[in-house]
């Protein structure tokens, strides 16, 4: 089955509407589509029925942002019941922390002598979550910056100017919350965490000692190499294997996603989490 289980829309920082994410996702051929917005489930019903008007399975997702080790790590939840008390008060206060965080970078970029950047940055979220995505593309419509990447790398990335230090939530808690929610937790895109390879492993073991069910092998965030060596880290830790595009729109300044159902399939010793959804 051809899935893609993270994607996202304008109620993070992707840049199109949940219906729209859907119809590249039908024109990539995708069967089985997980919506997964940062820290909001605010897409969830216009994606499901564009899934259904579609003839593509939903499964209703979000991506939790948590700290670990000082680090930010992604949690993935699937199959998530978005209507649970204990998963919405927990996406609220992260979203209170993103919103103290957006004001600190506000001031931080400011002393820099770039103002304005937090009513630039919330005019193109256009009333959803503020994200450093949103901080990047203001930068980049007022030519501080020639890509979204440079963005990073110059101005929000760690020790950058107006890089914020953020305590989230940790992996535990946000596993908590997807699994009150009925959902299942998967750690996103591996590849992507800057560790040595014995915090790598201490990263998988307490993941899976927290309940969690799945890391991502094939990621448009990773290459080929990654995806081979992240099915070993797989089978390894007793970890259930899922693939997702991490999807933010069609183009982004300087770069590019990849498209929802343009990954490679996942290694065949993988066990794939979407086994219980599939049937
Ligand atoms: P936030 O959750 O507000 O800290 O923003 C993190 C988001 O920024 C990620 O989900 C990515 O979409 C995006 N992002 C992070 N690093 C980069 C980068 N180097 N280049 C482009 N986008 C990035
Ligand atoms: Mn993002
Ligand atoms: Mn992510
Ligand atoms: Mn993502």
């Amino acid at each position: 089955m051809r899935c893609d289980l993270h994607t996202h829309s304008f109620h993070s920082d992707g840049i199109l509407a949940p219906a729209e994410v859907v119809a590249h996702a039908r024109e990539g051929g995708v069967e089985l589509l997980a919506l997964t917005d940062h820290d909001v489930t605010d897409g969830l019903d216009e994606a499901r029925a564009a899934c259904a008007a579609a003839g593509i399975r939903f499964l209703p997702g979000v991506e939790i942002s948590t700290t670990w080790e000082g680090m930010t790590i992604h949690i993935v939840g699937l199959g998530i019941d978005p209507a649970a008390i204990i998963l919405q008060a927990g996406l609220k206060g992260l979203r209170d922390v993103r919103h103290e965080r957006a004001q600190e970078i506000d001031r931080r970029l400011a002393k820099h002598r770039i103002p304005g950047t937090l009513a630039g940055a919330s005019a193109l979220a256009r009333g959803a979550i503020v994200s450093r995505t949103h901080f990047a593309r203001y930068l980049h419509s007022q030519g501080y910056v020639t890509s979204i990447g440079q963005a990073f790398r110059r101005y929000l990335g760690r020790g950058c100017p107006g890089h914020t230090p953020t305590v989230w939530v940790p992996i535990e808690e946000a596993i908590a919350w997807i699994q009150g929610a009925g959902g299942v937790a998967v750690l996103a895109h591996p590849a992507r965490y800057k560790l040595s390879s014995g915090k790598r492993r201490k990263l998988l073991a307490e993941f899976k000692a927290g309940g969690g069910h799945a890391i991502e092998v094939v990621s448009g965030a990773h290459s080929a190499d990654d995806a081979r060596r992240f099915a070993q880290f797989a089978q390894e830790f007793g970890l259930e294997a899922s693939l997702g595009s991490d999807y933010h729109g069609p183009l982004e300044a300087g770069g590019s996603w990849a498209r929802p159902g343009s990954l490679a399939p996942l290694p065949p010793e993988c066990t794939p989490v979407w086994r219980r959804w599939a049937a």
